[in-house]
């Protein structure tokens, strides 16, 4: 049994009832608050979790928390700032970082344009109600690895279940909310984002055990 790892790197206090021994191992590395990647305000709720891919081939869940916390070094006068950040990254070889505590908003998923569907399921600026979670890949054609995938579909499973999510429903990409071409894998390959969702209902079902 694993739970135990929770408290040793200090996850957000939710702990699963069930026994089922997760292989994932989070690190809680937080961003500094800052305009630019952790704007410190609160969701109002979490409707949905938001899959994206980090577009920076062979790149590690580290070195991704990194970026978004060196954006805290431009400044707001820079009309080409940018502003981006996801509550968690999942690594090439399973290993997981949590940037911004699941309570607060991300800035992973704004765009000027939405979904129909997302408009009707998530509002008009879905950063408000939903937790990204970026995933690491090896090479530029975005395919993830076996450890990343269950990495993710853990920690997928682990929202599920805190925030009473339907993992078929509730699990986005990024292209199913904006259109953007993220992560391109899952866009390329949609029956492999089924296959990962039944993942995290399987996982579910074992944590709720
Ligand atoms: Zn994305």
């Amino acid at each position: 049994m694993r739970r135990g790892n929770y408290n040793k790197h200090d996850y957000y206090s939710y702990a699963p009832a069930g026994s089922y021994a997760l292989s994932m191992n989070i690190q809680r590395d937080l961003l500094t608050v800052n305009p630019f990647s952790r704007p410190g305000k609160t969701l109002s709720g979490v409707k949905a979790l938001v899959i994206h891919w980090v577009a920076n081939p062979g790149s590690t869940a580290k070195q991704n928390r990194d970026y978004f916390e060196n954006l805290k070094k431009q400044s707001l006068n820079d009309a080409s700032a940018r502003f981006a950040s996801a509550h968690f990254v999942a690594g090439i070889s399973g290993e997981a970082v949590q940037c911004i505590p699941t309570e607060e908003m991300a800035y992973h998923v704004g765009a000027k344009l939405y979904t129909p569907k997302a408009l009707s399921r998530l509002g008009y600026y879905p950063n408000t109600c939903t937790i990204g979670i970026e995933l690491c890949h090896p090479a530029a054609d975005g395919k993830f690895t076996e450890e990343t995938i269950q990495a993710a579909a853990e920690l997928c499973a682990l929202l599920c279940v805190q925030f009473s999510l339907d993992a078929v429903r509730d699990i986005w990409t990024h292209h199913g909310i904006t259109g953007k071409n993220c992560p391109k894998w899952f866009v390329d390959h949609p029956e492999e984002f089924d296959t990962f969702k039944q993942d995290v209902v399987i996982t579910m079902n074992r944590l709720k055990g």
